[in-house]
């Protein structure tokens, strides 16, 4: 930061004087200066250059000339949130005293600031998803975690014992603002950990554990100490962004994951739970198509069952039995759809009245989404189980609905400081005032009348300005005809402007009586405002409520439009899933000409399966399609299968393809093994381990040497319920030799070079990855294509050259007796596809695998 300079004017030794309390670095100061938020220094050198405005100077002709830039303050919320976007915090700084009574320079201080953990303004937030603040603090061996939602004032805590666990949560909760203690960021170790996260380091002491007994619910409440300090310090921050105590936080729940299965940040993004790996978009993701959901609060509450699935069968049945009742009643979901699309955003309603930073037009939102309560707690004439409970704890709410009806216009303005708000008669003293203002208008138009006919001025207008207030307007023409009493006031090119006595006494009364209709007006909303506070509770309450109702339809509705079946939960270890299907690539990519596939795994004979098959053939949908059908079935879903038993699992873990943590300044290899590292280290025979080739970034033999041995340990000493889609066909030998593995492959024929994917999962490995047919159908140059096959005939016959290197390099004509192997027909599950029977009866030789192995072994011995 640049210094000061040693001739200040006042105002300068103002901002410098509040900028100080400011220090951090990311943290930009805006200057309240009449319109506009004005930054100075290194902030307006890094404010201009991220919003992209002018980066100008005061004092240009001086020495020292300071850099500044400026925003309209009406148009600050766009700017602000490109600057949280971009990492930094706004402090705003506002007069806070009126310049007319201002001795000397005015007081400014900042009232607020905004942070992208604290932003409650709705225009800055997403509708669908949770804002959290985390804090994280470690204690005696173990890892606090406190996250809350300043727009709802949900506030939670639990406590990990490895910070690996923890880790996982924060992403599950994509915290937006992450608080640490100088001395953890400081740990070396620590920081690599958390390294892409958005922190903000604060100082030790306000991870104070005593601080959480501000709140009115806590007595009693069994925190751990180190979820204590972390919330402590979630305190702390919040007031010192917002300049206050947040009146709707109340209480803290101590939560535990452990009910919930774990899904960590490989796979949320391996699964693409929210967001796609490609582009990171919500299109094509899981959440995506599950959603179907019409409040916000439904929509923010999907995301969390999605990536907080459970693990008991209890209440996964619960869920699936409300699901089963409405996917049953086609007009119970109509008329409970009519209700909810009407209900607006409860959740964040209420925690903007706890804020007082509610204005008029969402109160008046409020009221009509309240009106819809009471027919929804009667939706159903016997309701049982899940939804019972839910339409139980619904609370009408029509006190807050009168209260809000009785007060405030239907379509009030925006602005809270304009009047328009309140309702005649709900104060004797307002609607004198409104008579008085509404008589001086009247009272002006009949001047207007009367003034041209006195005149006899036809053009004459009386009309209102905010500088001169009401004036009579004549135009040049007939200026002669203006009687002596008008006093003139402004000189335009084509019209005068003038004043009388009777025209100002008038717009006294009138103005006089407009800004205490505006102040008392702005007063009485507020009185009402602060009343609502007091039932915040009751409407967060409810608007979860509502929330979960709309989730549960929401699960209905993707249920009926796609054919999803009730899953069977069973404590049991088997995995039975008849005819499924993958959710999302049905949907985007092959609408019914979808394959489905069978699957089938236990922890006893069918525990590690090997799938083996060419690219493209589909190993990868069938082994994400059974994870999701898992995933969905335990966050209470049906799933896309004709029937679908599921024996619960405690972890879904995934190993997929090749990504880059650029971020995390990683290289795809060692992603991979970090990934691989997770699974071997974390998984248990209650998991579902899902593998989509290892090993593939590295040297062939070392990659075939880690891909052996993660999957004998897996077998061997972990024992999860495990899918292991490779290339390395070597892996189906692990078939012969241990007891629980099982091959599979995805079938495919071949035609000519050619080949057909059938998609259908059978038993089998192959030995053969077609690879060559699939670089061709993507268009590699014919030369490459035919020297591709040269190199993979000379690799196949694992030939040496005098000096003991492989003869990988040879050329077709180098090689007499090279055998072409593209002359066989290799058919692998050869007898049920039409084509066969067309080449049968074209008399071409047909054989299955073994018969051709068998050709070729002795081919070659024969060369
Ligand atoms: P690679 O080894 O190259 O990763 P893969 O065997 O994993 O390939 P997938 O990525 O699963 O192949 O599938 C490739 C494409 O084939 C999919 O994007 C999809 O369009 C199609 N596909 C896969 N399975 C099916 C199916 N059961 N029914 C219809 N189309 C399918």
């Amino acid at each position: 930061m640049a210094n000061q300079t040693p001739k200040q004017t006042p105002m300068m030794r103002q901002y410098w004087e509040i900028k100080s309390r400011y220090p951090d670095k990311d943290t930009i100061l805006f200057f309240r200066l009449g319109d506009f938020y004005e930054m100075f220094f290194e902030d307006a050198e890094i404010a201009s250059r991220i919003l992209d405005i002018a980066l100008t100077s005061r004092n240009k002709s001086d020495d020292n000339p300071v850099p500044l830039c400026g925003i309209p303050y009406h148009a600050a919320d766009n700017y602000i949130s490109k600057l949280l976007a971009s990492g930094k915090k706004v402090a705003i700084c506002e007069q806070v005293e009126d310049p007319a009574e201002a001795k000397g320079i005015v007081r400014r201080d900042v009232i607020r600031v905004i942070t992208p953990g604290t932003i409650t303004e709705p225009d800055n937030l997403e509708a669908t998803r949770y804002n959290y603040l985390a804090a994280i603090h470690p204690l005696k061996g173990k890892w606090g975690l406190a996250v809350i939602d300043v727009t709802t004032g949900d506030f939670r805590v639990t406590e990990f014992d490895r910070l690996h666990d923890l880790l996982d949560e924060l992403s599950r909760l994509e915290a937006s603002e992450l608080l640490i203690s100088r001395s953890l960021a400081e740990e070396e170790d620590f920081a690599q950990e958390i390294k892409g996260v958005v922190r903000t380091v604060i100082d030790d002491p306000t991870f104070d554990p005593t601080k959480i007994n501000d709140l009115k619910r806590v007595k009693g409440v069994k925190i751990p100490d180190s979820a204590r300090a972390a919330a402590g310090a979630i305190l702390h921050y919040v007031e010192y962004t917002a300049k206050e105590v947040l009146k709707h936080i109340h209480g803290i729940e101590v939560y535990e994951t452990r009910r919930y299965m774990v899904v960590d940040e490989s796979t949320q993004r391996n699964l693409e739970l929210t967001k796609t790996m490609i582009d990171a978009s919500r299109y094509g993701s899981l959440l995506w198509l599950m959603d179907q959901t019409l409040t916000p609060m439904g929509a923010r509450l999907l995301r969390d069952w999605i990536l907080h699935p459970l693990v008991e069968t209890e209440p996964i049945a619960k869920r699936l039995d409300a699901v089963q009742t409405l996917v049953g009643d086609i007009m119970l979901c109509e008329d409970l759809g009519h209700m909810l699309e009407r209900i607006s955003d409860l959740e964040r309603a209420a925690g903007r009245i706890a804020m007082e930073t509610a204005n008029a037009r969402e109160l008046v939102a409020l009221k009509q989404s309240l009106k819809i309560l009471p027919g929804l707690i009667k939706i159903q004439r016997d309701p049982t189980g899940l939804l019972k409970d839910i339409l139980k704890g619904i609370d009408p709410l029509d006190d807050i609905d009168i209260m809000i009806e009785a007060t405030l216009n239907d379509e009030p303005p925006l602005s809270l400081r304009e009047g328009g708000l309140i309702k005649q008669g709900i104060d004797a003293e307002l609607d004198e005032l409104r008579t008085i203002s509404g008589e001086g208008k009247g009272f002006i138009a009949k001047l207007e009348a009367s003034e041209k006919a006195k005149t006899g001025i036809s053009s004459l207008k009386v009309r209102y300005n905010k500088v001169f207030g009401y004036y009579i307007d004549v135009t040049n023409t007939h200026k002669d005809k203006v009687p002596p009493h008008y006093i003139r006031k402004q000189t335009l090119a084509n019209s005068e402007r003038y004043i009388t006595d009777e025209l100002k006494g008038f717009e006294e009364k009138v103005l006089g009586a407009e800004e205490k209709i505006k102040a008392m007006e702005f007063q009485i909303f507020s009185k009402l405002r602060s009343q609502l506070v007091e039932h915040v509770s009751r409407i967060k309450k409810t608007a979860t409520r509502v929330a979960e109702l709309d989730v549960l339809l929401s699960l209905a509705e993707l249920a009926r439009r796609n054919r999803y079946v009730r899953p069977e939960m069973t404590d049991s270890t088997e995995i039975e899933i008849s005819e499924g299907r993958h959710p999302i690539i049905e949907k985007i990519h092959t609408g019914d000409r979808f394959i489905p596939n069978d699957s089938f795994l236990n922890n006893t004979t069918d525990r590690l399966l090997i799938i083996t098959g060419p690219n493209m053939a589909g190993k990868s949908t069938v082994m994400r399609q059974v994870a999701l059908i898992v995933l969905m079935a335990q966050i209470g879903s049906f799933v896309p299968a004709t029937k679908a038993k599921i024996g619960i699992v405690d972890r879904i873990f995934t190993r997929v393809g090749a990504s880059d943590n650029i971020m995390r300044g990683q290289s795809t290899f060692m992603v991979e093994m970090q990934e691989a590292a997770s699974i071997l280290k974390e998984a248990t025979e209650r998991s579902l381990i899902i593998i989509d080739e290892i090993g593939r970034g590295t040297s062939t033999f070392d990659g075939l040497a880690i891909a052996w041995a993660v999957a004998e340990y897996i077998h061997d000493t972990i024992q999860s319920k495990t899918l292991f889609a490779t290339h390395y066909h070597e892996l189906t030998d692990l078939e012969v030799t241990k007891e629980s593995v099982k091959n599979y492959n995805i079938a495919v024929k071949e035609w000519n070079d050619k080949i057909i994917f059938l998609h259908k999962i059978v038993p089998g490995g192959v030995s053969h990855s077609y690879g060559i047919q699939v670089a061709q159908l993507a268009g590699l140059p014919k030369a490459v294509i035919e020297r591709s096959r040269e190199i993979l005939a000379n690799l196949e016959t694992g030939e040496l050259d005098e000096v003991g290197q492989p003869k990988l390099a040879y050329s077709k004509a180098e090689r007499k007796e090279q055998i072409d192997v593209n002359q066989l027909q290799l058919f692998h599950q050869a007898g049920d596809h039409p084509v066969i029977e067309e080449l049968k009866a074209a008399n071409v030789e047909v054989m299955t695998p073994i018969e051709a192995l068998n050709l070729l072994h002795k081919l070659k011995s024969e060369a």
